[in-house]
């Protein structure tokens, strides 16, 4: 267990860096298929923390879960025809049912056993949860229905990377029937904004929200609306989607009911959905070069105690004072944890639980017992917060409360200031797009006349896309006047950055 190796330095290749803090936290494992992952039980420990997170909020806001099949008939896909185009080239399909062994004994496919109908293992579920809708909604009384499901989903992608894209992963998919497009459109943009809220005040990534470009939106949706983090190496992160797919599954799954009015019409859906890429997003928001940096109110461990002795007789002094400590923050809510494992040195211990982003150590030693002290070192130097303070036992619970409220803010604050120094706005001329984007440099802003010409032509020349057109909060003081690549009248000001 003792690895007291130091990880690759950002600077040095951040890509590496990336790899190892996942691996060294523990947070998740290769499996023997490729773009596979296995989810080790501190990373499962964070997601948990984020689905309860996300649970209560789509809870909040109506929404009920239930779950639909893994397999999807062939036929249901291809029937929204952008929608079988956007996922045709990453589908993993089941075509037979049962293995036999040839003469030589190997085990191969029955060609007996073909299915007449292949079935796709879900890429997302549109299709099969609108088929349902169509039997559950008759009449505007049945509307809104808001649905959403935990799942895992498979697209076979070629080129992975744990937690930002593998081949399956775990989500969230909400899906909502309406009976009008107003009512759509608001929810679409709600699920945004608790979104919105789950990033910034949960993960403290520091998103920028806005619309796709019909280049970039979801196949088969009329539009969709999008939140972007900036990562450390300047790239951008798509961290989730809400879309408005105004009637078009609707049309296609036969999704009617009868209106207030007698007249029978189509439903208005939404979907909208956030995977375990955000845990990738947290380790390149906020990581650093000891490791995981986790922001307190989704850490599995919030807290931990590492308790020093030398002296066997300051041994059970020392473990009952560690253990005392715990029991008062966990009554008060505090996730501890106490590394009471022997053989093992401090140090190591420290940079064990720093690699794995634990954000508070509490150090407890014979002379702070004595002194009834109790020793707190934050993960890392951030805002105006100590890096290591000794407290009185009697106020530690409150003082370790704020710190760790503090540390949460600061994370946030500091992605912001990242994203923000990072973020050029006003650009007016090509070649300095360009320049700017082959530097990673960040969020660049500038206008678009909305030519999907003139998007395409970025992406060839400099493989960096419309992220998003902003929303207005995040959008220049002053607005473009002219298209960064063509030079004729903005209709838009567009964030164009290289994303992973
Ligand atoms: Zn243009």
């Amino acid at each position: 267990m003792s690895d007291d190796k130091a990880l690759t330095k950002r600077s040095e290749d951040f890509s590496a860096w990336y790899n190892e803090v996942v691996l060294r936290a523990e947070l998740a494992d290769y499996s023997p298929v490729r773009g596979s992952m296995v989810i080790r039980p501190y990373g499962y420990a964070l997601w948990e923390r984020m689905q309860r997170a996300l649970d209560d909020m789509f809870k909040e806001t109506g929404h009920q879960n239930a779950y639909f099949p893994l397999f999807i008939p062939l036929s249901f896909i291809a029937r929204e025809a952008e929608h079988v185009e956007g996922f045709a080239k990453e589908m993993a399909l089941v075509t037979h049912t049962r293995l036999i062994q040839n003469e030589k004994g190997e085990l191969v496919v029955d060609p007996e056993s073909k299915l007449e109908e292949p079935l796709v293992v879900r890429p997302t579920s549109e299709t099969i949860i609108y088929d349902a809708f169509s039997k559950w909604v008759q009449s505007y009384r049945d509307l809104p229905l808001l649905i959403n499901q935990w799942a895992n989903v498979v697209r076979w992608e070629m080129r992975t990377r744990l937690f930002l894209r593998t081949a399956e992963f775990l989500w969230q998919e909400g899906h909502t029937a309406h009976a009008s497009e107003a009512e759509a459109e608001e929810e679409a943009r709600r699920m945004l904004g608790v979104y919105r809220d789950f990033q910034d005040n949960w993960l403290a990534l520091g998103v920028v929200t806005g619309t796709k470009t019909p280049a970039e939106k979801f196949p088969g949706a009329d539009r969709t609306y999008a939140l972007e983090a900036l990562m450390q190496d300047n790239r951008s992160l798509q961290s989730g989607t809400s879309h408005m797919l105004g009637q078009n599954f609707a049309k296609q799954f036969n999704l009617k009911f009868q209106s207030e009015t007698g007249t029978e019409e189509y439903a208005w859906n939404t979907s909208w959905g956030v995977s375990t890429r955000l845990i990738g997003g947290m380790i390149l928001t906020h990581g650093d070069d000891n490791g995981l940096v986790m922001p307190p109110r989704l850490a599995p461990i919030q807290v931990v105690i590492v308790p020093i002795f030398r002296k066997e007789e300051e041994r059970a002094l020392v473990l009952e004072k560690a253990d005392h400590v715990a029991a008062h923050l966990r009554q008060n809510g505090v996730r501890v944890h106490i590394d009471a494992r022997e053989n093992m040195k401090p140090g190591s211990k420290y940079y064990e639980w720093e690699r794995k982003g634990v954000p508070m150590r509490i150090e407890i030693g014979p002379k702070d017992v004595a002194s009834q002290q109790l020793m707190l070192v934050m993960r890392q130097e951030i805002g105006d917060i100590p890096r290591k303070e000794s407290v009185p036992e009697a106020n530690a619970l409150s003082i370790i409360a704020r710190r760790l409220d503090d540390f949460q803010r600061a994370l946030l604050e500091a992605a912001i200031t990242r994203r923000e120094k990072n973020s050029h706005r006003g650009i007016t001329d090509y070649a300095k797009l360009r320049e700017l984007v082959e530097a990673d440099a960040g969020f660049i802003y500038a206008g678009w006349c909305g030519g999907a010409d003139c998007e395409a032509k970025v992406k060839e020349d400099t493989k960096a896309t419309i992220r998003c057109l902003p929303f207005e909060e995040f959008r220049s003081p002053e607005a473009p006047k002219q298209c960064v690549v063509c030079g004729k009248p903005a209709a838009h000001e567009a964030i164009w950055a290289r994303a992973y």
